[in-house]
């Protein structure tokens, strides 16, 4: 006997105040690719804006048989932040064709959705395009910033009994966004796999430290001065993987690990509030030589302890081999007699 197939998990994205990188990201789902990822899992986009075919009034149609109920939404999936302004009219992104805001399309659509997904820092929390320097008067889907609220309120449910889903990172990891939509149609998060700011905590129980390949170099507290260095780039060049909600150094990205692997300080992407740091975004702010932004859990005066003591250990190997960008002193061999 033939099993019935069961019908697919629908998933609708819509793109707000966004660069497109989020969608970028996605795309890179390994190992074959979002939609062979979706696929695989048995969800199908209703439409998304840059992977769908059609357009125009296909997809006016779609939306407003959407917002009547005669087109299931299992998962609404919002990119980018929600453009409130000018003067709170929304009118800043209109939906073209439609006359109307994207900040209205949204809490409408949300209204009948099952579940409600933030891809991006942006949707989550305003993140680029709330920078106070900008006047679009962005918000996310449910906080501003660091503040509950947003588009859609404090204490909001969407019908599935969650609060907005928040995969935040700019752009965030693919895996984040694919696993979520599959525990979400497996029935399989709950509000309490949820951490405070609504981020999955499958990914956001961990550090973006963790795994880190510069691990060693942290442990003796020696530090690159160049980001072509090999050193932990804490010290001198901005890093907060320490305080970095992700695992993005142990889950491979695009074949390889996160950002301060590739030279680049961890800046704290998946948080509320990275996009306006203290300073100048590849650079430690410090008082008195101490970095302000220390590792979570860790008191200031156990941090300096610590360094000291550990730069007073550095192995010579370690304290040269961090200010160059390959190593030139290896590991010395133990004799085996
Ligand atoms: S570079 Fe950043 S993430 Fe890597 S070990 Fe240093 S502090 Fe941790
Ligand atoms: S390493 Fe830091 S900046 Fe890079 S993706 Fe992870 S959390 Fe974001």
């Amino acid at each position: 006997m033939q099993r019935e197939t069961p019908p697919p998990f629908h998933v609708l994205w819509l793109q707000a105040g966004s660069c497109g990188g989020c969608t970028m990201s996605a795309l890179g789902a390994e190992p074959a690719g979002l939609s062979d990822a979706l696929a695989r899992a048995n969800i199908s986009f209703l439409w998304h804006p840059s992977l769908a075919e059609e357009g125009g009034g296909d997809v006016l149609r779609l939306l407003e048989r959407c917002r009547s109920g005669a087109q299931a939404i299992d998962a609404l999936c919002i990119e980018g932040a929600i453009l409130t302004g000018p003067n709170g009219t929304g009118k800043f992104q209109i939906l073209a064709g439609s006359g109307r805001p994207m900040a209205w399309w949204v809490g409408e659509l949300a209204r009948h959705a099952r579940f409600v997904v933030a891809v991006g820092s942006c949707a989550a929390y305003g993140a680029i395009p709330a920078a106070q320097t900008v006047p679009t008067e962005a918000c996310g889907l449910q906080y501003c910033g660091e503040d509950p609220g947003g588009l859609l309120g404090d204490g909001w449910m969407s019908a599935g009994g969650l609060p907005v889903i928040n995969v935040a990172g700019c752009a965030p990891h693919p895996g984040w966004l694919v696993e979520t939509l599959t525990a979400l149609k497996a029935g399989e998060l709950r509000a309490n796999d949820l951490d405070s700011y609504g981020r999955p905590r499958f990914w956001a129980n961990h550090l973006a430290h963790h795994g880190c390949a510069r691990n060693e170099y942290y442990e003796f507290k020696a530090s690159a001065a160049a980001h072509s260095h090999l050193g932990c780039l804490m010290e001198n060049l901005g890093c907060k993987g320490t305080q970095a909600p992700g695992d993005c150094s142990f889950r491979l990205w695009n074949g390889g690990r996160s950002c301060p692997d590739t030279g680049y300080a961890c800046i704290n992407c998946t948080s509320p509030g990275f996009e306006e740091p203290v300073g100048a975004f590849l650079e430690t702010p410090k008082i008195a030589g101490i970095p302000i932004g220390l590792p979570v859990d860790m008191p200031k005066a156990w941090f300096v302890a610590l360094s000291a003591l550990s730069k007073s250990a550095t192995p010579e190997r370690v304290r040269k081999n961090a200010r160059e960008d390959h190593v030139v002193v290896p590991p010395r061999r133990r004799s085996s007699s």
